[in-house]
Formats: structure tokens, sequence, C-alpha cells
């Protein structure tokens, strides 16, 4: 039955998968912490025009992505592709722009209609960061070192390279602008359907396709190198110099470009060869412009954002929660018991396994298979004599403990 299938693109997430989800979502949010930045949370579905114009309307993301739709009240909303269109719109509505610097960490679910693929969902999960009210480089640099950081501390740092490039200064960018045009409107028929409109309206973006011919022609083309005014390239020496300083190695790829309209200055992308086509785990930079646009004051920005399951798929170990203790009764009176004393023991923050039903070898196969360190069994008559029976499930022994001893008999099994 198809309505029993979850929505094409997307998954559920069972015990270990959420668990690897959680790690990574922990680990981030522990790490931003320390860098000072704050959580925060937006809704899930905004007005439509949130994400249009910031983004840009001949982003594949705004142009293919987005799920759009008209509420029963007649509103257009949609289910927000990205976050730092929604995190702008939080600060301007609530009135934040006064108190910057502004330090925000966020995560949760997004939407996008795409293909899917390896590493590639309709809905999917982000963690991010973004930084606003700081023109300067430092921010850039420690967005960076944040997210490097992250990645290091869930073990991938080595599987990942940092490529960095700049979008120059709004000046900058209308140069290089016009070069493209020139360039690739003389080889316009090589270009894909896509890419031809691209052309119009934002050039650059032909630099992301992903289409084998785009990319091509994208490799003769003329570099932003060439157009990059003073200010714009000692900015992004200062940035340079920044990670230098702080050993976060990285290879400039003068071919990158982000996929939203918003970025100025500073674009990067951590990237790994071990998820095939959808090697991005970790994309950002600054956004100048954006708030702005939005409606509010000029404002800097710079951030990023990371994919959870690509980070999840990663990570090597799954991650193993706590074994539990098994309460295992045997007979009524235990039985009425049992419940009891489960609480008692979890009042004591153990974590507890009741075994709900069946005879005693029952039970103890599913003790085993909760993974349960060890096994406290209670029957009637030990009840009666305020005693238990607690097995080492690891080594198999045994032995009797008066009820009132049971807590610190297990701390210590336990360790
Ligand atoms: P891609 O080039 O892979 O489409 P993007 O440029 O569209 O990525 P961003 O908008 O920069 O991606 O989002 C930041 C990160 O979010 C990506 O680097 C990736 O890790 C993750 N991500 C984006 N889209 C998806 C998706 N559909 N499914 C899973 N993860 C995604
Ligand atoms: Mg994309």
């Amino acid at each position: 039955m198809a309505s029993l299938q979850p929505a094409r693109g997307t998954q559920d997430l069972l015990p270990e998968a959420a668990r690897r989800h959680r790690r990574v979502t922990d680990t981030a949010r522990a790490l931003a912490a320390l860098y000072g930045f704050a959580e925060m949370a937006t809704p899930i579905f905004e007005f439509t025009e949130v994400f249009a114009r910031p983004i840009g309307e001949h982003t594949d993301i705004v142009a293919k992505e987005m799920y759009t739709f008209t509420d029963r009240g007649g509103e257009e909303v949609t289910l927000r592709p990205e976050n730092t269109a929604g995190v702008v719109r939080a600060v301007l509505s609530n009135g934040l722009a006064q108190s910057v610097p502004l330090k925000f960490f966020y995560s949760g679910p997004m939407f996008r209609y795409e293909r899917p693929q390896k590493g590639r969902f309709r809905q999917f999960h982000q963690i991010g960061v973004e930084l606003l009210g700081v023109p300067q480089p430092q921010a850039d640099i420690e967005v960076i070192a944040l997210g490097s950081r992250i990645l290091r501390a869930l073990g991938i740092g080595e599987r990942v390279e940092l490529q960095l490039n700049t979008l120059g200064d709004p000046e900058s960018r209308a140069a290089y602008r016009q070069a493209l045009v020139a360039y690739f409107g003389a080889r316009i028929s090589e270009l894909s359907e896509d890419s031809r409109r691209r052309l119009e309206r934002n050039p650059l973006r032909i630099l992301d396709s992903k289409d084998a011919a785009d990319q091509r022609i994208s490799s003769e083309a003329p570099l932003f190198e060439a157009f990059l005014s003073g200010a714009s390239q000692d900015f992004f020496a200062q940035v340079r110099t920044g990670l230098d300083r702080l050993g976060i190695a990285y290879r400039i790829n003068p071919r990158l470009v982000r996929g939203l309209d918003y970025y100025t200055h500073t674009a990067f992308e951590f990237v790994t060869t071990d998820l095939g086509a959808q090697g991005t785990v970790m994309g950002g930079g600054r956004y100048d412009g954006l708030v702005e646009t939005m409606g509010g004051p000029a404002m800097a920005g710079v951030g990023w954002a990371a994919g959870i399951e690509r980070l999840a798929m990663l990570i090597a170990e799954p991650q193993t929660p706590p074994r539990p203790i098994a309460v295992v009764p045997i007979g009524a009176a235990a039985e009425a018991a049992a419940l009891g004393l489960a609480e008692r023991l979890r009042d004591g923050r153990l974590a507890v396994d009741l075994g709900y039903s069946g005879n005693l070898a029952r039970r103890m196969r599913r003790a085993n298979r909760v993974g349960a360190r060890a096994a406290v069994l209670i029957g009637d008559d030990e009840i009666a004599r305020g005693m238990v029976t607690l097995r080492d499930l690891d080594s198999g022994g045994q032995s009797e403990v008066a009820e009132g001893d049971l807590a610190a008999a297990l701390s210590s099994l336990l360790g």
C-alpha cells in the first residue's frame, strides 16, 4: 500500500539513526556555545516572501525546490528550505537589529523538492550558525574555525577539505557579472537550458551548475580574481592570513560559488570525497546585503549550514545507548512490586527495562536483546524476605542482595 510508505525523499529516524543525529547536534551545539553562539529556533514555515526574494528568484531553491502552498486562510506559505532568511526575519520581527553583534546557533528540518539520492533528501536536517553585525574578517575566520572544530570533534576532520573563495563586494561582482555575460553569451548554444536562463538573471550561478556541458564551459570562464576591487582583495587576504595563523588548512577554489544569491566576499565549503556527488557537508559565507534586502538596516552577516544526514553518515561508530538494568519479576506479587522497584532505581538515574510479560526465559531473552548489563530477579518469596537476586549478565555470576542495598550494588557493578 503506497500510503504506508514514507513520502518520497523523507525517511524515518529509527533509534540508531536518531542517535547519530543527536551526536551531531549535541556536539555542534556545545561547541557553538564555546564561541558564544546562542541557540534559537524559527518556525518551520514562513510567508513565502521571506525566502523567495532573499534567496533569489533564479536560484534552484526558489525556482524548483520550494514546498509552497496556500493555506486555508489564503496565505502563501513555504516550508523553510534553509534557515538564514528565517533567522534574519526573526531578528527584524523581534527588533534585535540594535543589539549587534548577534550570534545564533540552530538545528532542525529543512525542505527542498529535489531528486532523492544518497545524501540528498526532500526533508533533511541542518545545523547552522549566523553571526550578524560584524563587517570585519575576524567574523569569517571565527565562523570557519567553529565549523572546522565541529568536524574535528565528530572525527571527520581528516576526511574533509575546506575550499575557499571570494565573491567580492557588489562592485567587483557587477564587473565580473558583465565579463561572464560576455563569455557565456558567446557560447550560449552549448549551455544547458537552465543556464541559458541564468545568463540573463544571475550568470554567476552557471559556475555552480551540475550539468556536465555547463561545467566544461565554466572551466574556461574568466576568473573572479581579475575583477576583484582592492578592498575585496584585501578582505580576502585577511581571511586567509587569519586561517593560516590558526593552522586551518584550505584550498582556494576559484569556481566555488554558493547556491544562494545573497553572498558577498567569503564563500566556503567543507567537502569530502566519501559521499559521492553529495560531498559538501558544510557550506557558508558572508552575506552583507541580506538584512537590507529584507527591509532591515545595513548589516553584515556571515554563517554556515551543514547537512546533519551527510555528517551522520560519516561518523564512524554507531552511538550505543547506556545499557539498562532489566527488572524481571516472577510470580504475581513480584509482578505487582516490579513497577515500584523500577521507579526507585530510576529515581537514582539508572536506566531500567521492565519485561512486561512472559516466563523467566522469555524475559531474560528480552533483557539480552536490549543489552542489559544486569538483571534484578524478584520472586514472590524473595519479596517476602525483602531480598532480590542480582545477576551480572556479562559474567553470569549472581548473588542475593537486600533490596535496600540494591542501588549501591548496581552502582558498583556499573562502575
Ligand atoms: P548541494 O550543492 O549538495 O545541492 P546546496 O548548495 O544546495 O548543496 P546549501 O544550501 O549550502 O546546500 O546547504 C548546506 C548543506 O546542507 C549542504 O552542504 C548539505 O550538507 C546540506 N543539504 C543541502 N541540501 C540537502 C538535501 N536535499 N539533502 C540533504 N542534505 C542537504
Ligand atoms: Mg542544492
